[in-house]
């Protein structure tokens, strides 16, 4: 099972109760598979590890429930999440990073999050760069809704403009491996 860290998930989670407030969230959770509301029912620590798929699965039905449904929550989120982990005292650090630096040290982020795959750049250009996220065969479908918003707030943070950013190989999909494809001005 593909697990990322419980930061991550009290950030989306965070995000979620702003949006709907205690109400809203008792009404996802009620909606929630019995499987996914005993995952909510435990103690989620910063840095306790949550099956991937349950997020996922928990931020799309907020999206429905709480948004409409066009999965653009979803994203918010975690820009939200980047915002959180990137802002802060990191802020100047972000600040003073170039992108291809962001882009460089996805591995490393990768690895705080994540408890397995990794994250390398396959190219990298003055206005690009191109992640191959590989050995993790059960990455949860649509988790590119978590990693290409994150990806795009840390490179908008660093100062960069017009920001874009494609999935074109996906491991959820059956390839051999995810490509995620930034570009920048
Ligand atoms: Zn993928």
């Amino acid at each position: 099972m593909a697990n990322v860290k419980g930061a991550a998930w009290l950030c989306n989670y965070d995000y979620f109760l702003k949006l709907g407030g205690p109400e809203g969230m008792q009404r996802v959770k009620a909606a929630l598979k019995p499987e996914d509301q005993n995952i909510l029912n435990t103690l989620i620590l910063p840095s306790t590890w949550v099956d991937w798929g349950f997020l996922m699965r928990f931020k799309i039905l907020a999206d429905k429930l709480l948004g409409k449904g066009d999965s653009y929550h979803v994203k918010q989120a975690s820009i939200y999440t980047a915002q959180q982990a990137l802002g802060g005292i990191h802020r100047v650090f972000i600040k003073l990073a170039t992108p291809q630096f962001i882009i460089a040290r996805t591995g490393q982020i990768w690895r705080q999050y994540y408890d397995c795959g990794t994250a390398e750049v396959v190219k990298q250009t003055k206005t690009g760069g191109t992640l191959m996220l590989g050995g993790m065969p059960d990455i949860p479908l649509y988790h590119e809704m978590d990693n290409l918003p994150y990806m795009e707030e840390a490179l908008r943070m660093s100062g960069s403009k017009k920001v874009t950013s494609t999935q074109s190989k996906c491991m959820a999909r059956g390839d051999d491996c995810c490509l995620l494809e930034f570009t920048w001005a």
